[in-house]
């Protein structure tokens, strides 16, 4: 059985723990690889050589950081293949999809090419007689991403590219999940010349994760993952002194107005809801039918979920892949029953769904006639499963997004302006799609969601990444000629 090892101080090494997790190939239930799970010494070590890194790394000139960031991007794309098996390995996407996984993160790390552009300071010249002021960002030190299954190389890459250019060295706990792809990216770190121990990968669970919010050597820690342990994260994290950002889970709706193309919006819904098997942190899992919109998008939903091609993501043709694990798939076949009991109609029911061999496959769902009452409605299912609430006006879809304790992303579907200016502009959630099912910032916006969806101030990666893993410091400056040329009293200073 293969065991995959941590990375530390630029080389593989498994560390102090003899404690593993199983990594499950989802697409045939075999149990594939163990993975390591640190203990806190193993943290402990991996912090102490990004610490030592820092020294030297912090002090890096900005062009050999950029080129740096080059180069991985080059890599990333040479081995985008190779990164796409492992993640459709272990975590069940179709090739496809993690190629584009892999294509969205690496865009991330071609943001981080322009660092000195983004580490711009200010300079004022002449603020009062013979004074001038100057602004720069520097690094924090050590920083560390918590970062969860559904997306095993984007994620992690919101931020580890855009900390490792500011300056910062990184620790990075991936899901123990599906924890290969990491060690892939730190061999291509260590091959575009980021000097050892910049970049370290420890394998974990609660205990590696504890021992990153608790760290004192830690600056700052970035999360994304569910709600309940970004939630813990932020608290512990922020309890110990340091700069968090931890992003949640998520219930993100789509409104389909009466004036939409029906067959557009389906189209866009069905890939929204059902592609990734319905994990990802923007998936649509709510369409929010209004008025006359329903029944012509309940039909036209039907038609496509029942079209989806479901098998291994290495499959040719294949649309659609499993769940992560035996119990995800319990867990979504659970919503479906429970909602059904509690009075929506299965218009298609991804129970019955069978394919060959012993994966964790669940055929899509669509349930008709949700009610914001239902834990169907209300819990993060993470599934495809995409429940259809209707309602009779723009302005009570608003009022359902805006009851709601998730706010990561929402879109809206229509041909009206007014109708899509109010929405964008009353929705209570950070990222808005207009006729754009899964409006995922580009890697010069930043990524983040508003309510339970994100714990702290910053999005990630952009402007906000940058700002989030930098501080600023300002200098105020005299040269004078002699020391007549600088007036000297106990007053509080101001200009002249
Ligand atoms: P998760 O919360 O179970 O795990 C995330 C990370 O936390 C992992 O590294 C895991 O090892 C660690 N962890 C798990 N349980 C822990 C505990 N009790 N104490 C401390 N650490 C713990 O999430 P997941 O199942 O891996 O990923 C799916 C979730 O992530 C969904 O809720 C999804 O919406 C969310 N997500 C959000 C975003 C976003 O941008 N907001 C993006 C991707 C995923």
């Amino acid at each position: 059985m293969n065991t995959i090892e941590h990375w530390i101080n630029g080389a593989a090494t498994p560390g102090a723990s003899r404690r593993t997790s199983a990594v499950w190939n989802p697409a045939t239930g075999e149990h594939q690889a163990d993975a390591r799970l640190a203990d806190p010494s193993d943290v402990d070590d991996a912090v102490r050589a990004a610490r030592a890194a820092f020294d030297s790394w912090g002090e890096a000139s900005l062009s050999t950081r950029a080129r740096v960031m080059f180069k991985l991007r080059d890599l990333i794309e040479r081995h985008s293949d190779e990164l796409a098996a492992i993640v459709t390995r272990e975590h069940g996407k179709v090739l496809d999809d993690a190629r584009g996984e892999i294509a969205r993160g690496r865009e991330v790390v071609e943001f981080a090419c322009g660092i000195a552009d983004a580490l711009r300071g200010g300079h004022s010249a002449e603020v009062s007689g013979g004074v001038d002021v100057h602004s720069l960002r520097q690094p924090l030190g050590v920083c560390a991403g918590i970062t969860p299954f559904n997306f095993p190389v984007m994620v992690p890459m919101w931020m580890h590219p855009v900390a490792i250019a500011c300056g910062n060295a990184f620790v990075l706990k991936p899901s123990e999940r599906d924890p290969s792809a990491s060690n892939l990216i730190a061999q291509l770190y260590a091959d575009a010349g980021l000097p050892d121990g910049v970049f370290n990968v420890v394998h974990g669970d609660k205990a590696a994760v504890d021992a990153i919010c608790d760290h004192p050597d830690i600056a700052a820690v970035s999360f994304v993952g569910s709600t309940p342990i970004a939630r813990y994260v932020h608290g512990r994290a922020q309890r110990a002194g340091k700069r968090v950002q931890a992003l949640g889970g998520a219930k993100n709706h789509a409104v389909v107005m009466p004036d939409a193309d029906v067959d557009f919006a389906a189209d866009q819904l069905s890939a929204a809801a059902f592609g990734s098997a319905g994990q990802r942190c923007m998936a649509v899992s709510v369409a929010v039918a209004v008025g006359a919109a329903a029944d012509p998008l309940i039909a036209a939903l039907e038609r496509r979920a029942r079209g989806v091609k479901v098998g291994a993501g290495t499959e040719a043709g294949v649309e659609m892949g499993p769940v992560v694990t035996a119990a995800a798939r319990e867990r979504v076949a659970g919503y479906v029953d429970s909602g059904v009991k509690a009075g929506a109609e299965a218009v298609v029911d991804g129970r019955g769904l069978s394919v060959d061999g012993d994966g964790f496959f669940i055929g899509p769902t669509v349930l008709d006639r949700v009610t914001s009452d239902m834990d169907v409605y209300r819990d993060e299912v993470f599934g495809p499963l995409l429940a259809v609430v209707r309602v009779d006006s723009i302005d009570a879809a608003i009022d359902l997004i805006n009851a709601n304790p998730y706010g990561n992303g929402t879109a809206i579907f229509t041909g009206d302006g007014e109708a899509a200016r109010r929405f964008e502009r009353r929705v209570t959630v950070g990222m808005v799609g207009v006729n754009v099912p899964i409006p995922v910032p580009m890697s010069y916006y930043s990524f983040g969601g508003w309510k339970d969806s994100l714990f702290g101030e910053s999005h990630m990666h952009g402007p906000e990444g940058v700002r989030f893993y930098t501080r600023l410091k300002v200098v105020t400056s005299r040269w004078p000629r002699s020391r007549l040329d600088a007036e000297s009293h106990l007053n509080f200073p101001t200009s002249r």
